[in-house]
C-alpha cells in the first residue's frame, strides 16, 4: 500500500472543497462546510498499485502576505493550487502560494519536486465572467514548472478525475526515485 498525501490550497471560495468532494463522491453539491480543516481518505488502485490517499482540504484560510503553511508544506507529497477564473484576487493568492511552496522547497530541500504541483483554474463554466485568461494560468505554471489545467468542479467530472490522477501519478513516481 502506497500512502499519498495531497493538500488542496487556494483562496477562499475558489472551489477547493468542491474539487475534493467531486473527486471523492462524483457529486457536486454546491455548498460546503468551511468551518474546519478536513482530511478525507480514499483507497484506490492506480496502475495496478494500491493507494491510500489522504486529501487535506484547508478550510481555515491563511491571509495573503502571512502564509503560515509550514505544517501543510511538510505534510503533503503533492499540491493542488486552486484559483477561480472569475476572480482575479484568487489568482494572485494562488501565485503567492506557489512562490511560498517553491521558497520552502528550496529552503528545506524537501522530497517534493515541482511536478507534484498542479495549478488549477476552476469554475471554467463561468468563462463569461472570466477575469483571468487561460494564457495567464499557463504562463504562471510554466514559470513555476508545475502542471496546469482549467476545469469546472461543477460540470467537468472526468477532468477532475484526470487532474487528481495526474497528481497521484506524478507524486508516486517521485517516490520511486527517493
Ligand atoms: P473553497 O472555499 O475553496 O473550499 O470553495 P468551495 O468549494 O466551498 O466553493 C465555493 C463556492 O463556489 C460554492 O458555492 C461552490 O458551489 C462554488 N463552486 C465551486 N466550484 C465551482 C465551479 O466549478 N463552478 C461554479 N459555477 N461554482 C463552483
Ligand atoms: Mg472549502
Amino acid at each position: 500500500m502506497t500512502e499519498v498525501k495531497v493538500a488542496v490550497l487556494g483562496g477562499s471560495g475558489a472551489g477547493k472543497s468542491a474539487l475534493a468532494v467531486r473527486f471523492l463522491t462524483r457529486r457536486f453539491i454546491g455548498e460546503y462546510a468551511s468551518s474546519a480543516d478536513c482530511i478525507y481518505t480514499k483507497h484506490l488502485c492506480l496502475d495496478g498499485r494500491q493507494i491510500h490517499l489522504e486529501i487535506y482540504d484547508l478550510c481555515s484560510q491563511p491571509q495573503q502576505g502571512k502564509l503560515s503553511l509550514t505544517d501543510e508544506l511538510h505534510w503533503a507529497d503533492g499540491f493542488i493550487i486552486v484559483y477561480d477564473i472569475s476572480d482575479r484576487a484568487s489568482f494572485a493568492f494562488a501565485k503567492a502560494l506557489l512562490y511560498r511552496i517553491r521558497e520552502s522547497h528550496l529552503a528545506v530541500c524537501k522530497k517534493m519536486v515541482e511536478s507534484s504541483i498542479f495549478l488549477v483554474g476552476n469554475k471554467q463554466d463561468l468563462c463569461h465572467m472570466r477575469e483571468v485568461g487561460w494564457d495567464e494560468g499557463q504562463k504562471l505554471a510554466i514559470e513555476n514548472k508545475c502542471q496546469f489545467c482549467e476545469l469546472s468542479a461543477a460540470e467537468h467530472y472526468q477532468e477532475v478525475v484526470a487532474m487528481f490522477t495526474k497528481v497521484l501519478r506524478n507524486t508516486t513516481s517521485n517516490f520511486k526515485v527517493k
